[in-house]
Parts: structure tokens; sequence; C-alpha cells
């Protein structure tokens, strides 16, 4: 019989999310070192170099990896023999961890849970409630797998119900382009076969707080057939050419994880979830000894990679931007940007769209301005701004017409690909749309030398913002043309993964 305190557990979940929030597990970045030493094509290897300078940053400054801090996903194993030193409920428990992680003065972790989801969507500003699933097991100790799930990755979760005899793996094929790459690519395919539908999406998230051992699975060859179906999801996705950041390369997943249940004879459940270059998860158990704490990873393990700006990026005054050089960008160019920018993300495009719908002045000039789609984390210390990397832009392609036609935007940054009805707006204004790599948070955040709130500071993180940037790394992801690197790359890296493959012997 264990006595645990609800204290220890409050502190060991706070120790565990602020741990999480600036250290990559360390299987992931060796693998994702292994993937950017492989990697043959040079606008993936850029991106990845990116993601392991970011991590490696974030390791040594302790902040957070990602601007989004996610949403906290919790899977407890409680055992039978456990009794409670407290009045609060498990989920009261974590609950304050995550209040005091997210709050954590040194390490302020942007709060991104809203509540009332279908209505006011209200931020609960210490992004509580956790995502907590409890199973009760034989023993007397508490084991707590936790993560943190960015939105981007979570919002490409996919379900399906196959006829018994479908393929999965032809499943996961068909899926997995549709995803695009707003999940932040290079990760992970959790995937949760059978049970019942709730069931199958649970195996998936809970797939994803596996070690990646792929490289270890294959050089040993697999032992059962779930083993092999790993092996045959991964090499079949990463056939599709997608790479790091949708860019087009030999990388797309590091692992597939699955977790299995029986199901009903007339079903085949599939979930599957990806993880993203923000891969945050951790593992502590109490015993009634006290706190869990985890410790520091060896930095020397990171890979010695060290991304530096391209000397051949083009370099771009905000300031003076004109449509007319605008139209001079190259699908896959790469900018260094400086000067000033505005901000914006969802809550303030629908403000301003419905603005001017309503025939209102906006708040702030958009005229041959560039967007930045974001919501930064808070400053500490001497920073002008916290890691503010890109969100997705598809998210705004519903209000792109709308702002280009009749605001005087003239370019916008954002992660991963454009949809259809963004790319129209863009080659019909003969704007451009420019892409910062997901998961560099905190690199993309020292080029960004001043930030003031500007408009609509009600929306907190939302809010627009100026930023003063210097030698802010993006690529042209859409030209003036319409022309989109995230439909060519992919397609050209599909044909030479599949002739390369071809070639090897049999
Ligand atoms: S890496 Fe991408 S998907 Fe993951 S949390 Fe960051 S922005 Fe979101």
């Amino acid at each position: 019989m264990a006595l645990i305190r609800q204290e220890d557990v409050i502190v060991s979940v706070a120790d565990a999310l602020q741990h999480i929030s600036y250290y990559h597990p360390i299987d992931y970045v060796e693998a994702l070192g292994r993937a950017h030493a492989l990697e043959e094509s040079p606008a993936a290897r850029d991106a990845i170099a990116q993601i392991l300078t970011n991590s490696r940053l974030c390791a040594e400054g302790h902040r957070p990896i990602c601007q989004d801090t996610g949403i906290v996903c919790v899977f407890a194993r409680v055992g039978m023999g456990v009794s409670w030193d407290g009045d609060m409920t498990l989920q009261q428990m974590v609950d304050e961890g995550v209040r005091r992680a997210y709050r954590h003065p040194d390490n302020p972790l942007r709060a991104s849970v809203v509540a009332d989801p279908a209505f006011t969507r209200v931020n609960t500003r210490d992004n509580t409630p956790a995502v907590l699933h409890v199973d009760l097991v034989p023993g007397d100790r508490l084991e707590l797998a936790l993560a943190a799930k960015g939105g981007g990755s979570e919002n490409k979760s996919k379900f399906v119900m196959l006829n018994p005899s479908d393929s999965i793996t032809d499943w996961v094929v068909r899926t997995v382009p549709t995803m695009g790459a707003g999940w932040c690519p290079p990760g992970m395919l959790g995937i949760g076969i059978g049970g019942t539908a709730e069931q199958a999406m649970r195996l998936a998230k809970e797939s994803l707080m596996a070690p990646i051992d792929m490289a270890e699975l294959k050089a040993r060859g697999p032992r059962n057939p779930i083993e092999a179906l790993r092996i045959e999801i991964h090499e079949a996705v990463n056939a599709l050419g997608i790479g790091a950041q949708g860019l087009g390369g030999l990388s797309t997943v590091l692992d597939v994880k699955i977790l299995d249940w029986p199901t009903h004879a007339a079903s085949k459940p599939v979930a599957m979830i990806p993880n993203c270059a923000a891969t945050r998860h951790a593992h502590v158990h109490l015993d009634g000894s006290g706190p869990a704490w985890l410790p520091a990873p060896d930095l020397r393990r990171w890979p010695k990679v060290d991304w530096k700006p391209s000397p051949d990026a083009r370099r771009v005054d905000l300031d003076r931007l004109t449509k007319a050089e605008v139209a001079g960008w190259q699908p896959g160019e790469r900018l260094l940007l400086s000067g000033k920018m505005l901000t914006g993300r969802d809550a303030a495009h629908k403000r301003l769209v419905d603005m001017i719908e309503r025939g209102e002045p906006l708040p702030v000039s958009f005229e041959n301005r560039t967007l930045y789609y974001v919501g930064p984390v808070d400053p500490v210390r001497d920073e002008v701004v916290g890691p503010a990397g890109p969100t997705t832009a598809t998210r705004m392609d519903k209000f792109t017409g709308t702002m280009l036609a009749r605001t005087g935007l003239i370019a916008m940054v954002g992660k991963a690909e454009r949809g259809p009805a963004g790319i129209e707006a863009i080659a019909r204004h003969g704007a451009a749309y420019l892409m910062a790599v997901g998961g560099a948070a905190y690199l993309v955040a020292r080029a960004i030398r001043s930030a003031r709130v500007v408009a609509f500071e009600d929306l907190g993180m939302e809010a627009i913002y100026e930023f003063e940037v210097a030698d802010m790394p993006v690529t042209v992801a859409v030209d003036a043309r319409g022309a989109s690197v995230h439909a060519t790359g992919p397609a050209e890296w599909r044909e030479r993964i599949a002739a390369k493959r071809a070639a090897e012997p049999a």
C-alpha cells in the first residue's frame, strides 16, 4: 500500500510539463539528427537544421520549443494499492500542476486552451483543463505519461471505419497527403486499431508516448505482424516524398507507432494521430516517497548542427516593399526579411473581416505590409517576445481574398501549404505567401528586435502586434502567379524516391 500526497502529484506534473516545454525527448533529437544526415533535398535539410538548432537553443535557454505549448494530455496508470493524502480528484491535481507549469515565472508557457469551444471560445488563461485518461492497474504506484500536444498536429487527426478486409496501409497512404504539412513533419504517426471508435482514437494517442525505435526495429527485423505493419507504413509514407515541412524530401515520418485492441467482427476502426516537430512527452512515477523529478538530458547528445542563414538568400526590406518586388520572388527562393511586419491569426482575421464587411475603419493600415500568422509566447527577462513561430496558414485561407482585396496587404508569412482559395486569391492579387519553419519558434524569435501590440489587445496572444525583424528566414511558398512549392516539391521527391528504390538491388 502506498500513500501518495496530492502536493507530490501536482509538483511532479508541473515539473514534467516545464521539462518537456524545452527539452525534446533525446530519441526524437537523435532520430532527427540521422534524418538530417541522410536528407538529400536542400529545402528539407535546411528546415531540419532549423528545427535541430532551435531544439538545442531551447534546451540551453529553457524556453519553449514551439510557441504552441500545447494542450496537456495525461495517461495515468493508478495502482489498485494506492491511497491518497489529500481531497482533490486526480483531475484537479493534474490541472493544478498544469496551472503552475504554464504560469511559471521563469518560463511562462502560452495558454492555448479555450472553454465553450462551440461558441464564445474564451481562453481559460492557465491552459487547464488537461485531458486525462485513467487506468486502474495492479500495484501500488502512480505512473503518469504526459504530453503537450500542439494544435497543428492534433488538427490533422483522422479516423475511419474500414471494412474488415480493407488494407490499413492503403488507407494511411491515401490519407497522409490530405493532411498537408500543417502537422509540421518530420514527426511520428500514432495509429490505433480496433476496439470502438473512441478506443481507437485513444490507442492512437497513447501509442505516441513510446520512444522512437524504428532504426532498431528495422535492424533486428519484425517479431510480430504489428511490427511488420509499422515498417510497411513507415516505408510507404516516406515514399510519398512529402518531406520536412512538406517541402519535398526523404523524411516525412521518423517512426510509426501502433497499439491495437480486440474489436467487433463487423468492424475495423482505425485512428491516426500525427505528432509534430514539437514532439513532447515525459514519463514519471510516484510511489509515496515524494515528487518525481526528471533529470536534465546530456546536451552533448544533440547533433552538431548549427543552422545559419544561406549566403544565397535574397535580403528584403519590408519597409520599402512593393508589389513589383513581390512579383519578382521565385517559388522556393530563400528570403531574409528585415523591417516592420504586422501579426494576426484566426481571431484577429475574423474581427478584421467583420469590420470590413460592416464598412468600419481598421485599427491599423495594411497598405504594402506583410502579415505574419503567429501567436507568440509572452517574453521573460530581456526578451522582446517569447518563441514566435508560424501557425498553420490554411486556417486563414477563407479570409485571404478579402484581406488582399480590401486592405492593401501584399505578403503573408505562415507555416505549411495554402489551400485552393488562398492560392487563387494570392495569384489574383499578385501577392505572395512565405513559409517559416514550424517547430523552430525560438530560433525565429531571435530575429525579432522589437514587438508592440497595435490592435485588439483583448485577444491576448491573438492580438495584432507590430514586429521589427532583422534577417528573419523564410521561403517563398506561393509566388505571385500562384505556383506552390508544397505541390511541386513533394511531387518531385516522390518520383525521385520511386526511381531510387527501383534502382536498388532486389
Ligand atoms: S511544431 Fe507545428 S504542429 Fe507542433 S506545436 Fe509547433 S506549430 Fe504546432
